[in-house]
């Protein structure tokens, strides 16, 4: 296996501490052999260099919250995921793109139809598509009256046992479950599911050692969510403060995903009946989401599709209060813990994979840094640029 020797500006490991000037990698194959300062690799005659100028280095990006098929560019884009199953998988390697071309290496798919993402992750994994590592939820698990254009209904404590068992055979990574809608509605926020249902789901996959995660906003569903066990929470965009004492206090993770209430184009594409909420709601979910940074509870972040927006989203994590360096490891090291890779991916160390990407400026000065993107390695082979 030939050896690499990366060389950049600054190099930002990932672990918090103060970034490397002229640092570099050194990997071989696909894991990272050698870490520090490029002066310290100058015996290393035999590997080939790239010289990434004054780009800085730091650990590729992990969208905590993806959905290959659901592309909110297109209008209308929760009622696309009723297209044939085939037109969905065809999006799905179109947006794998995307994100790989922004940085992200890792992409943790929270529901997907027609167990799509797992040809995706195995097609990924044999080097027939283009795209992130990925870990699947399979299908969602939503309530016959409840949210989740991306899940399938389900009810009662039978069906959601045999539903979690269905996904497991089909090779998914952690099990997702929708809990409450996205919206607080005019009676507040309820669960669709009952206790023993969410216990249900929780029991059966945690005896298979697969984590829990669901989409939950707030609410009766979300002290459910934390007394059964369910390993992460997805959105949280309405938390009172009794409601944060829990989740402190649980010492669960809460990945956040802001653009569904921030980014005007998504807002735009969303059925009509459902944008004026969205714009009304918005401020009201910026003090919620101020208040978990304040509070402490452990955070990691995705885009819920928005394919590319990574950046973006850890902007917004900025803009509520956020440090630029919490930010980014809410993007790497933070969220491989919520993804239980961080033994092999999340900070630029030896052993690692090398999923490294390089960008135009230092990002912890200012995190808009990451939109720029000059280098995308993934697992050791250069994704971005691509050779002429
Ligand atoms: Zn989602």
């Amino acid at each position: 296996m030939g050896r690499i020797l990366i060389k950049g500006g600054l190099l930002i490991d990932g672990k918090g501490g103060a970034p490397i000037v002229t640092g570099a990698v050194l990997i071989e194959g696909p894991r990272i052999v050698g870490i520090g300062k490029a002066e310290a690799f100058q015996g290393c005659k035999d590997a080939k260099v790239l010289d990434c100028g004054d780009q800085t280095l730091l650990p590729g990006l992990i969208d905590c919250h993806n959905h290959l098929s659901l592309d909110p560019r297109l209008d209308n884009y929760l009622h696309r995921m009723t297209d044939p199953i085939p037109a969905l998988t065809l999006r799905a390697c179109e947006t794998m793109k995307i994100d790989l071309r922004s940085g992200v290496t890792t992409s943790r798919c929270m529901g997907d139809r027609g167990f799509l993402d797992v040809e995706c992750r195995k097609a990924v994994e044999e080097g027939r598509i283009e795209g992130p590592r990925l870990i699947v939820a399979t299908r969602g698990i939503r309530a016959f009256h409840g949210h989740g254009f991306v899940g399938y209904p389900f009810g009662g404590t039978d069906q959601i046992r045999d539903a979690v068992r269905e996904n497991i055979l089909a090779g998914a990574d952690l099990i997702k479950i929708f809990i409450t809608g996205t919206l607080r509605g005019p009676k507040g926020i309820f669960s669709y599911f009952s206790k023993e249902e969410i216990r249900t789901a929780v029991d059966e996959a945690h005896r298979a050692g697969l984590p829990v995660a669901t989409h939950c906003i707030g609410g009766t569903g979300l002290e459910w969510a934390l007394e059964t066990g369910i390993d992460v929470i997805e959105h949280g965009y309405y938390l009172t403060d009794r409601e944060i004492d829990l989740f402190v206090k649980s010492g669960r993770w809460l990945v956040m995903t802001p653009s569904i209430f921030f980014t005007d184009a998504r807002i735009r594409n969303l059925p009509p009946n459902l944008v004026d909420g969205h714009l009304q709601q918005r401020e009201e979910v910026a003090r919620s989401m101020e208040a978990v940074v304040r509070a402490g509870i452990p955070f990691a972040v995705g885009t819920d599709a928005m394919h590319g927006g990574l950046a973006q989203e850890i902007q917004y994590l900025v803009d509520f209060g956020a440090t630029p360096g919490q930010a980014l490891m809410a993007a790497t090291s933070q969220a491989a813990k919520v993804c239980r890779l961080e033994g092999s991916i999340g900070t630029l160390e030896e052993g690692k994979f090398a999923d490294i990407i390089g960008v135009e400026g230092n990002p912890l000065e200012e995190v808009g840094a990451l939109k720029r993107i000059g280098t995308v390695i993934s697992r050791g082979t250069i994704k971005h640029p691509t050779s002429p």
